[in-house]
This record gives structure tokens, sequence and C-alpha cells, in this order.
């Protein structure tokens, strides 16, 4: 729950989100979509990943009085109203119509369909228009893994009845959810997330009975937490999810979205997203605990990436490029790899950047 200085800004956010939204609102439908195809990694081999973002109302938790996460600027592309169902179904076909051949021409896919929100939430996709979307998916032979998004509440055992019922058997299904931290605290407090650990933990036993797999999204930096705070808390949130046996661990290096309570303190100098040493010093552990549970695929691909908006290191575009090459690497072999680890002082020479680094960790 947000102290009231922090409503008062994001209610600003919010209204700022609205103006945008506005001026959009012209736009072709066809335009709703967005979609692409590239290489990824599925787990335990390495693919191509169809991906989706559909345009839908958008996500309940931001609309409510409850004003959405500190950092989630998804909602500036959300439509604010209802979207009727055949236009998110029209807004798929566009989407796969687009994209048909690579997928039927790659080996292995997984389709990620995301909406800025909940899947499973019926006020943003009826729920005969998942079915249809999921349907479509178990046609295409090569699609082996499918990945949507929810918040807890919306995990249920007829949401996942519906879910599993028309995937292929042989399909991986999974379901991401934006735990960001294993910290009640941080969470609720930082982040505004309006759900608990506890909640969390029910529906990964809902989604474990119904043999689907949980994907967590882990926030590196929320606000408030200064750069060795925040790899703490992603440190310990990492190490309850590998033992925990959660399918998919996404990594996701805060970047500054517009119309956030993020943005805002970032404005005034008071908020720096986090160093990509600090991703990479995390990647490097994530890879060599000794309980990890290898049947957990660990992604990072850091938005905005070496930008300021994204997580970055110094201005030097080629000290960004090196790190940013080096945890795709990492992510690509799913182990550390040389350069991975920037403790040892060698490791960083490359750039002065790394002194001032290991200054604000403390190290
Ligand atoms: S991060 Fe997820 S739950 Fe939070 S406001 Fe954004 S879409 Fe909603
Ligand atoms: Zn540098």
């Amino acid at each position: 729950m947000l102290p009231e200085s922090l409503k008062r800004i994001s209610v600003d956010c919010r209204r700022d989100g609205a103006r945008d939204r506005i001026k959009r609102q012209g736009a072709d439908p066809g335009s709703l979509v967005h979609s692409w195809f590239g290489p990824a990694m599925l787990h335990g081999k390495r693919g191509h990943e169809f991906v989706v973002i559909l345009t839908t109302r958008g996500c309940q938790h931001y609309y409510s009085d409850d004003l959405g996460c500190t950092m989630c600027g998804y909602n500036n592309d959300s439509a604010g109203e209802t979207v009727p169902g055949d236009i998110i179904a029209g807004q798929f076909s566009a989407a796969l119509a687009k994209h048909e051949k690579e997928i039927a021409g790659a080996g292995n896919v997984v389709a990620k369909v995301f909406n800025s929100g909940s899947f499973f939430d019926e006020k943003e996709i009826p729920a005969g228009v998942q079915e249809q979307v999921l349907a479509s998916l178990a046609s295409l032979p090569t699609v082996q893994e499918v990945a949507v998004e929810s918040r807890p509440e919306f995990i249920s055992q007829e949401s996942l009845c519906r879910f599993k019922a028309k995937l292929r058997e042989d399909q991986l299904g999974e379901v991401g959810i934006g735990l960001e931290t294993w910290n009640d605290e941080i969470r609720l407090d930082f982040i505004n997330k309006g759900f608990t650990r506890d909640q969390f933990m029910h529906v990964h036993e809902i989604l474990k009975e119904h043999n689907v797999g949980t994907k967590v999204y882990l926030l590196l930096k929320p606000l408030f937490l200064d750069e060795l705070a925040a790899l703490i808390d992603a440190r310990e949130s990492m190490k309850h999810l590998l033992s925990l046996g959660v399918s998919t661990i996404s990594i996701n290096p805060a970047a500054i979205h517009a119309n956030t309570v993020m943005e805002r303190f970032w404005e005034r100098g008071k908020y720096r997203p986090p160093w990509l040493w600090t991703a990479m010093l995390l990647l490097h552990e994530a890879f060599t605990l000794p309980a990890r549970d290898m049947n957990t695929l660990v992604l990072c691909d850091p938005v905005a990436g070496g930008k300021p908006r994204g997580a970055h290191n110094c201005r030097d575009m080629a000290c960004n490029q090196r790190a940013l090459a080096i945890i795709k690497d990492a992510i690509e072999q799913q182990a550390t790899v040389g350069g991975l680890d920037p403790r040892p002082v060698a490791g960083g020479a490359a750039c002065a950047c790394h002194l001032e680094w290991l200054d604000e960790m403390h190290f």
C-alpha cells in the first residue's frame, strides 16, 4: 500500500498516461498488436520465440484504487476500456498471419502471448478468446512451449483447466507471475504489487497440480533500494525460487517506463537503474549456486540495456555492449562464462567505471 505522498504521484502518472492514450485513439486497429519472431532459449534447448503483445483493457491492479506498481508503464499501451473479444481475436490472427511461415520453418518455438496484464482476467480477454488463442497455438506443430502471464488472483482451477484443455499433451504450458521479490515488505510497500508471497505460493501449488510451469519475474533494483540492497534482495529471491523448482526465473533489471513513480524519482536524480555489472554478478551467482535446479531456465534480457533508462554501466557504449554480450552468452549457455563475474579487478579492467561500481557496492 502506497503512502499518501506516493499515491499523489501515482495519480498524476495515471492522468498523464490517460492523456497519452487519448492521442492514440485514432490509430489503425491493425496497429493494436505488436509481435515479433526471433532466437530464444527454451527449456533445455535453443530455439525461437513468437511473441504477441495484445492490446486489451489493461491490468486491473493499475486501474483500481491501488494504482498499480511503481515501475510499471505497460498500461501506457493498454486501451483503458474494454476491447471486444472479436477485436482481440483479430489481433492474434493478424500476428499469426505475419509470422506463420517463420513459425512453420523453425524447429523449437515458444509462443509468448502477453497482454500487459493478466491473460486469465476475463475482463481483459474473454474466456472464449483465451480458448481460441490456445487452440490456434496447439495446431502449430513446431510450437513446443506456450507462455502467458497473470496476476495470482486470476489463476484458479477453472482458468488452468481451460488452459490445459486447449494445449497439446506434448506442449509445455507456463504462466508468468510478477512476484518481483521474495520479500513481502519490498513487494507491497516499495513496488505496490498488492499480493503476498503466500498468495504466490498458493497459485504455484495449483500450477504444479495442473502440470503447468511457474515462470517468475524478478525485479532487480526496485525503488528505494540502493545497488547493494538490490543485489542482496535479488540474490535471496533467486535462492528461494531455485529451491522451489519454478520452471523459469526471468531477471528483469529495472528500466524507466514513462508515467511511473519510478520515472518521477529518476527525473529528479533520486533513482538510477541498476548497473549491468550488478546484473552480471547476480547471474554469475545464479549459475554457480550448488543447489541450483538445472530444470529452471534463467533468463535476463535487460530492457533498454546500456541506455540511460535501462540497466547500464557508464556512458561508454563499448563498455555497455561488452556487458550485454557477456550476459547474452551466459543466458545461451545457461552457465557462467568468462567475464560474467565482475568482482575480480581483471574482469572489469576493461573500463574505469568498474571501480566506481565496486565503490558503490562497498566491495
Ligand atoms: S507490473 Fe503487472 S501487476 Fe503491476 S501494474 Fe503492471 S501489469 Fe499490473
Ligand atoms: Zn564503463
